[in-house]
């Protein structure tokens, strides 16, 4: 008698399944290498048998599953033109280079921080979360209820949803580093605001700074307008290669607006096959039965 997977496994695997399909991903295949699923790390740490199979260079190996298309070649970044718009004094001004910044110096600098009104509502300080000499940085917007309880970026519906996200890359959680542009939850989930902005960016600045990735991902408008400086709306650049102080930039869209939009996870993740081939993830096609 075939023994059931644990509900939770049978969860994950179902949520994993329906992000596959939202993707456009639909065959699967047998692993040549290793039998089922049998626990429910397989699952959170990449799936084998239903993720793509791919190889990396510099970042842990993972051995992925289906079909997916070929990969995309790595693109020339285009500098960010700077906008018609003005988006008033410029935040890169407080956020020079310093030497020898470790993210700890950076945890430290924030302290208990009152910088900006977004303390008083506040719980916990979410800085972020992940490997400090990450490849690849997720900026997204801004804590909510469930990253202001837990004090970790991107644990609420739509963290999971980027947690997915990176497994299907072939890579987790912990490979990454994942942060916000403001470190305090906004008040009723609101945008955070242009003074909140400029108080917290030269933290994020510095994060990114000092982690120097070879890839930025912004993750929704709020982390674009941020570090692009600019007013324009996420459409003018989603899915384009930009630079931000020598590294490359890729804007797309935040998880949260995936959860509302499902069909747009399909363009989010050409963005993410993008920054797949930026990182040499690439994509071994062909079946194993
Ligand atoms: N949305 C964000 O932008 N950041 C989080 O950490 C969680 C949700």
């Amino acid at each position: 008698m075939p023994e059931r997977f644990s509900d939770s496994l049978q969860q994950k695997i179902s949520d994993r399944l329906r992000f596959y399909e939202d993707i456009g991903i639909g065959d699967f295949y047998r692993n040549r290498m290793g039998g089922v699923l049998q626990n429910e790390s397989q699952v959170t740490s990449g799936a084998q048998e239903l993720t793509p199979r791919i190889e990396e260079p510099s970042l842990p190996k993972r051995e992925l599953k289906p079909a997916l298309p070929a990969p995309v070649a790595p693109a020339q970044a285009r500098k960010f033109e700077l906008p018609q718009v003005d988006t008033g004094p410029s935040l890169f001004e407080t956020a020079s280079k310093i030497e020898n910044d470790t993210l700890l110096k950076i945890r430290e600098d924030l302290g208990d921080c009152k910088r900006c009104k977004l303390h008083k509502a506040r719980h916990t300080i979410v800085f972020g979360d992940g490997n400090p000499k990450a490849q690849l940085v997720f900026v997204g917007e801004g804590p909510g209820a469930d990253e202001d309880a837990q004090g970790l970026p991107f644990v609420g519906r739509a963290g999971k949803l980027l947690t997915q996200m990176i497994e299907a890359m072939g890579l987790q959680r912990k490979d990454v580093y994942i942060c916000n542009v403001v470190k305090c939850r906004p008040p009723q989930n609101r945008q955070p605001e242009r003074d909140e902005v400029a108080e917290c960016s030269p933290f994020l600045f510095r994060q990114i700074d000092t982690i120097a990735p070879k890839v930025i991902v912004c993750l929704g408008s709020t982390a674009a307008q941020t570090i692009l400086q600019t007013n324009r709306g996420i459409s003018h650049f989603r899915g384009e290669w930009l630079e931000f102080r020598g590294r490359k930039l890729i804007v797309t869209y935040h998880p949260a607006y995936l959860l509302r939009n499902p069909a747009a996870k399909s363009e989010v993740w050409k963005d993410l096959q993008k920054v797949m081939a930026e990182l040499g993830l690439t994509v071994k096609r062909g079946k194993t039965t």
